[in-house]
């Protein structure tokens, strides 16, 4: 997996400074983590090839996490997209997209699907060739959800060498890597696990913003390799996190921790911080593997 940050900053966009979304390359799938405004001009600044978006996942209807989805898909339709556009996201995201299509007389030669959200428990919103997303239930001041992308077990690789040395005909190869066993030139039975390799372990990510500290997602999020994590504030302001219904670095490393997840990548940043620097201090304090995102920096998952 590769995780592309288009942007990480809360509220207003500015010139530096983007609101959320992101691009995860998923075994050769790109899917968009929320649209902040602006996301478009990101995805071409860090030159995505965003024709290959198939699916769009929008945690909630605050605008610096959606305000950008109209403006992509009108973009797509001036490019002359055909293929199928998938966006989920909470009830109503429907009405708004299509009113605002409708105003301008508008439409997509594509076919637009709409997966509205309304369950608060977790639930398996698709199920890929090669990967699934569930939905990981906030707690914000308007129905949200995190994304949890989990990919499918890959086959097993085939060990050429053992192949060969156990009398295994080429001709049998393909059967091998669909886990098959096979016979040799002798008539022996080779087992699968003889002539291959143990794939790599499946990678797993979750997505969480926006959030109040909310200790109910640890189990489910447990082990990932990598959480995003919002953390609006510092712990300094810890009263503002807890009226506005977000997180500060300290409660999303302690999430971190508690889900003994493999890196904690941090995000959402208030405007009112010049300097992002002890947001990653103060969470080191309570997880160490932290890193902070930044517009257009990439993590390899
Ligand atoms: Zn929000």
């Amino acid at each position: 997996m590769k995780l592309t940050i288009l942007g990480c900053h809360s509220a207003t966009p500015r010139w530096d400074a983007h609101p959320t979304a992101q691009i995860l390359e998923i075994r050769g799938n790109l899917v968009l983590i929320d649209c902040g405004e602006g996301t478009q001009m990101q995805l071409r600044r860090y030159k995505v090839k965003f024709s290959r978006i198939k699916h769009i996942f929008i945690s909630h209807l605050h605008g610096d996490h959606f305000y950008g989805l109209v403006g992509l898909i009108s973009t797509f339709h001036l490019l002359g997209r055909e293929t199928d556009m998938h966006i989920y996201g909470p009830k109503g995201i429907k009405e708004a997209i299509l009113l605002l299509l409708k105003l301008g007389k508008s439409w997509t030669k594509f076919n637009l699907y709409f997966h509205e959200l309304d369950s608060k428990e977790p639930q398996e919103i698709l199920d890929d060739e090669k990967f699934t997303v569930e939905t990981i239930p906030l707690d914000h001041r308007v129905y949200t959800n995190g994304f949890l992308f989990k990919e499918k077990p890959r086959p097993r690789k085939l060990d050429v060498d053992a192949a060969k040395k156990l009398n295994v005909d080429v001709s049998y190869f393909q059967k091998i890597k669909q886990g098959a066993d096979v016979t040799n030139e002798y008539g022996d039975i080779i087992k699968n696990e003889k002539v291959t390799f143990d794939p790599d372990p499946p990678k797993s990510y979750a997505f969480c913003s926006d959030t109040s500290y909310f200790p109910q997602i640890v189990d489910q999020i447990s082990k990932v390799n990598a959480l995003y994590h919002e953390s609006t504030f510092l712990d300094y302001h810890h009263a503002l996190a807890v009226k506005t219904k977000h997180s500060t670095s300290k409660e999303a490393a302690v999430i971190a921790k508690k889900a003994n997840v493999g890196k904690l990548i941090l995000g959402h940043y208030s405007g009112r911080y010049g300097d992002h620097d002890m947001f990653k201090a103060e969470a080191q304090e309570i997880f160490e593997n932290t890193e902070l995102a930044e517009d257009g920096k990439t993590f390899k998952i």
